[in-house]
């Protein structure tokens, strides 16, 4: 009896933990291109922007420049609460009206942390229209940022105004009204236009390039009159990730250089706090390096029109487009620790790596769905390896790689669920960057492989993709057909057994796949001791290898497979 009753309350429990979760109306507003937003695609950002430093308040207007791709009759405008809408205005600018024509304040509806439009105006296939939105309030402010996000609104050493936004997951939404899904960039880009009060001594910077800074006197926005204000104007040109555009506003000290990169001179500019500039000018040096690495592994860096910054930034970091936020205290490390616990995490900045690393993985190649955002994060962990392995050798990516798999759960899929606004697991980074692992050593080419990462930033230069093109991709110039390897670690939580006995008089290996999905297909390819080894698992059909006349231990050769192989080796003893 109480066994049962206890029973009963472990199944209730174990229901409890492993229900799904529910997602509502918002999520599905938010996460689905819906027929307000799939009839159009952004071409362009222009975002004006007033904070107010006392009351932490902003005030802004921000055109959108869209193209009609299909006839459609409204508009989702995502803006979160509780921001305020105050008014909208739509018209066609391309064909240009014929005549002098009146602007009309569109009508929209505000419901939650969308408005809706009524479009007033006649628009074709082909059309370009662009919609203004003035807006103003009390943006969320962020908690714990980068994680939990919004407004960042500190103070520096001196007391002065140090303030940015961080809004991955979150939605750049929070911050201004947009399409706010990730499908859509503007793909000419976004400018970003601050104003500040002169008397403060601070600046604004922003993605992309500076392309306008003066003093206004005088200056009316939205009806109100500032005096004394400075303005300063950033412009991305290359497509960007809406939660990619953020200000950065401080008492800013910058310094810049030339990188000779593969598509010639890269600006690469940094930007520290006058208070840590010293510090910043030491360990920002790093920089040159990871590009140095990365355009290795992956090709050039993706946006030499707008670029390369490094800005320090009131949170610990974040890939913002060609305006890297850098918040990891001037130290190596992630905040000082090495997260693979492998000795090689220490030896460079975390933030530097991972966050530039996101420039080809989540800023140049960018998922439509957040779903897939493995491909952001899982590519990136896997840069830090590339990091480590290209200064310090294989054995040491090996280690480092080996060392992040004791932060995987393997609870729930990296894969999350689709047109909802949800991410997957946070599996995704070390799991993912496994996966990669596996795969490159499997395909044992590195040629190959590095062909694989710089084909996937010029066959995706610039666009938004799906999971499936990705794994696709790797499969045809992998030369293997990979999709079962990307279902087992991607959408289940289940790692490959491999299962095996010894027999070590006659140096006899047998083994077999377990715990596997249908099919599941993963060569094991070795160059060990100068020899090519080749093992085939089959699922619950062992299979034998003889080692007689190889010089080397078997379970020396078992620790190895473990090492390039996110594979669990089961020793079964009879
Ligand atoms: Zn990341």
């Amino acid at each position: 009896m109480i066994r049962y009753s206890l029973l009963l309350i472990a199944l209730f429990f174990t229901k409890m933990i492993s229900a799904q979760p529910i997602f509502e109306k918002s999520d599905t507003l938010r996460g689905s291109l819906n027929e307000n937003r799939d009839w159009f695609d952004i071409l362009k950002y222009d975002i004006t922007v007033t904070p107010n430093f006392d009351n932490k308040t902003i005030q802004g207007t921000v055109a959108w420049k869209a193209k009609v791709n299909k006839l459609g009759e409204k508009i989702q405008v995502d803006l979160q609460q509780p921001l305020v809408i105050d008014s909208i205005v739509l018209f066609r600018i391309n064909p240009a009206p014929q005549e002098a024509f009146k602007l009309h304040a569109a009508p929209f509806k505000r419901d939650n942390n969308i408005a809706i439009v009524e479009v007033t105006e006649k628009l074709n296939i082909g059309d370009e229209f662009m919609l203004l939105i003035a807006y103003h309030g009390k943006p969320r402010e962020a908690v714990k940022p980068p994680w939990d996000g919004g407004w960042i609104w500190k103070k520096d050493g001196n007391g002065k105004p140090w303030v940015s936004v961080a809004c991955q997951g979150l939605g750049a939404s929070v911050w201004y009204p947009c399409k706010d899904h990730q499908s859509d960039e503007p793909e000419e880009g976004a400018s970003v236009n601050i104003y500040i009060p002169d008397s403060l001594g601070i600046i604004a910077v922003s993605n992309g390039r500076p392309v306008k800074e003066e003093k206004l006197m005088r200056s009316v926005i939205n009806g109100v009159t500032n005096n004394h204000l400075i303005n300063f104007k950033w412009e991305v040109k290359n497509p960007i990730n809406n939660y990619n555009i953020i200000p950065y506003i401080g008492d800013y000290i910058s310094w810049s250089e030339t990188y000779p990169g593969l598509k010639g001179e890269l600006d690469v500019s940094y930007y520290a706090l006058r208070e840590d500039s010293l510090k910043a000018r030491i360990q920002f040096t790093q920089v040159p390096k990871m590009l140095k690495a990365f355009e290795y592994w992956m090709g050039p860096y993706p946006f030499y029109e707008d670029g390369y910054k490094l800005i320090q930034a009131p949170h610990l970091g974040m890939e913002h487009q060609s305006a890297v936020a850098y918040g990891n205290k001037f130290e190596n490390g992630y905040l000082g620790r090495d997260l693979s616990g492998s000795g090689w995490g220490k030896k460079w900045d975390f933030i530097i790596v991972h966050e530039s690393g996101h420039e080809w993985f989540a800023n140049n190649i960018s998922t439509k769905d957040i779903a897939d955002n493995w491909v952001h994060e899982g590519f990136t962990n896997y840069t830090e390896t590339l990091f480590t392995e290209y200064y310090y050798g294989a054995k040491a990516g090996n280690e480092y790689n080996y060392g992040t798999r004791k932060g995987i759960s393997n609870r729930t899929p990296i894969i999350g669920p689709y047109g909802v606004n949800g991410e997957g697991s946070g599996d995704m980074y070390s799991k993912g960057g496994n996966l990669l692992h596996t795969i490159r050593h499997s395909i044992n080419n590195d040629k190959r492989f590095r062909s694989i990462l710089t084909g996937l930033n010029e066959n995706f230069y610039h666009k938004t993709v799906t999971t499936k093109e990705i794994e696709d991709y790797i499969s045809l110039y992998g030369k293997f057909n990979f999709s079962k390897v990307f279902d087992q670690y991607l959408r289940t939580t289940q790692i490959p057994v491999f299962s095996y006995t010894i027999d070590r008089i006659e140096k006899l290996l047998t083994y077999q796949w377990r715990n596997c999905v249908p099919g599941f297909d993963l060569p094991l390819n070795f160059n060990y001791f100068g020899n090519q080894i080749s093992l085939r698992p089959i699922e619950f059909v062992p299979q034998k290898i003889s080692f007689k006349n190889e010089s080397f231990d078997i379970d020396e050769f078992i620790k190895e497979l473990e090492l390039m192989y996110y594979v669990k080796a089961v020793e079964e003893r009879n």
